[in-house]
């Protein structure tokens, strides 16, 4: 232990010239003898302390704080995104709700964009507007014309990157720029990356949040969320309100997480590998309309992808030609290995529809899209069988 929590700092220089699948590995800290590899799960809220000095000192004295598998997740967060601190909560909405807060108050203004996820717009329109903090909703694809959205009191740009359901590729860096200029903080939703594929402390951004949820854990059978900041200014605004809030994670959950960062970088590249080999055969039916996925030549964002990130997840949006919702319900059914359910980055390939979620600005995106959006995630089954699996499903669409 030994580290404030929350404010796990990047191991030394030695490991940062190692590549991102070896420094998720090497961020062991260090343990008890006999030593394990992984660290010891303490279930506790109670740490006895030996002395008065002890009780008071700088190190955690109650669970709530987080113990030695905590500290050991703090710190392969701050290796895979870059950052000086990291900040756990229960779930990736509570690390969004407690990073955006922390970095606002009463009379700001705050700027989002309209594809952020969903609960989190949620969030911002209805929580941060209780809280005397007012928000604009602002489209996507917007870039440097973010500065005609901006006012005195305007604190904060909350991104996501591609956006939730509709995957735009934000023009982060000159937004970045256009916030830095007039001391805005920005804030990236970046668990679509899973902060192996995108990078946003590195262009500039002040805090970027993952839903530990989906990539991390992996496996579709835990909760957790993580906020790491850029300067430990700013993380110590983060870690004062997850204080101030109660938040912690539970040390199951957390150790969950620190198994999931060990094997990221290898499931990531199996679940981009299939995603991409689904969207382009996708592409190529009369059934579809147009393949969301930034890493195709075809998206409207291709070329800032390209600049900005260095690989794709396996999550991509599919919109079908017209579809009655008798077909659109008898296609779904067919399917036998895409199953239903929210959430995604888990190793098993789910497909929902999503226009009941889309509830967008006037301009709606879905007035001018050709049919029903479907949400894929590519798990790591043997591609050919997801896709005969769709193929046989097809039958009941109309081209
Ligand atoms: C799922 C998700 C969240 C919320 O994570 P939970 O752990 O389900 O609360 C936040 N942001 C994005 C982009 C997500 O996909």
């Amino acid at each position: 232990m030994g580290k404030r929590p929350g404010t796990a700092c990047c191991a030394g220089g030695r490991l940062k010239r190692a590549s991102l699948s070896t420094r998720l590995i090497h961020t062991r800290l260090a343990r008890l003898s006999p030593a394990t590899v992984n660290p010891p799960i303490e279930r506790a809220s109670t740490v006895l302390l030996p002395t008065n000095d002890a009780l008071y000192g700088p190190d955690p004295t109650y669970g709530r704080m987080g113990l030695t598998v905590h500290r050991e997740l703090e710190t392969a967060l701050c290796e895979l995104e870059g950052a000086a601190t990291a900040q756990l909560a229960p779930t990736g909405l509570s690390a969004c709700a407690l990073a955006i807060a922390s970095l606002t108050e009463a009379g700001d203004h705050v700027v989002i964009t309209d594809s952020l996820y969903g609960p989190t717009r949620r969030f911002c329109t209805r929580r941060l507007a209780a809280m005397g903090v007012s928000v604009t909703r602002v489209p996507p694809r917007i870039g440097a014309e973010i500065i005609d959205h901006i006012r005195p009191e305007t604190r904060l740009i909350v991104l996501e990157s591609p956006g939730s359901l509709t995957f735009e590729i934000m023009d982060t860096p000159t937004i970045v720029q256009v916030a830095a200029e007039r001391g805005i903080k920005t804030l990236l939703d970046n668990t679509w990356s899973a902060g192996v594929y995108h990078k946003p402390l590195e262009l500039g951004v002040d805090v970027s949040v993952q839903a530990l949820t989906k990539y991390a854990i992996g496996h579709a059978d835990a909760f957790g969320g993580a906020a790491m900041a850029r300067d430990e200014a700013t993380g110590a605004k983060i870690v004062d309100c997850a204080r101030d809030w109660g938040l912690s994670l539970g040390p199951e959950e957390a150790y969950t997480a620190l198994r999931g960062l060990r094997t990221l970088p290898v499931r990531l590249d199996a679940h981009q590998r299939a995603g991409l080999i689904l969207a382009e055969w996708l592409e190529g039916r009369p059934e579809v309309a147009e393949i969301l996925h930034p890493a195709l030549p075809s998206h409207p964002d291709h070329a800032l992808w390209q600049r900005d990130f260095t690989g794709a997840s396996g999550l991509f949006g599919v919109v079908l030609t017209p579809q009655s919702d008798t077909a659109l319900d008898a296609f779904l059914g067919a399917l036998t290995r895409f199953a239903m359910g929210f959430s995604w980055g888990g190793y098993e390939s789910l497909l929902i529809p999503c226009d009941r979620q889309l509830t967008r600005l006037a301009g709606d995106w879905t007035e001018t899209k050709a049919g029903p959006l479907l949400r894929v995630h590519a798990g790591l089954e043997d591609p050919a069988d997801l896709i005969a699996d769709l193929e046989a499903a097809f039958a009941h669409l109309s081209a």
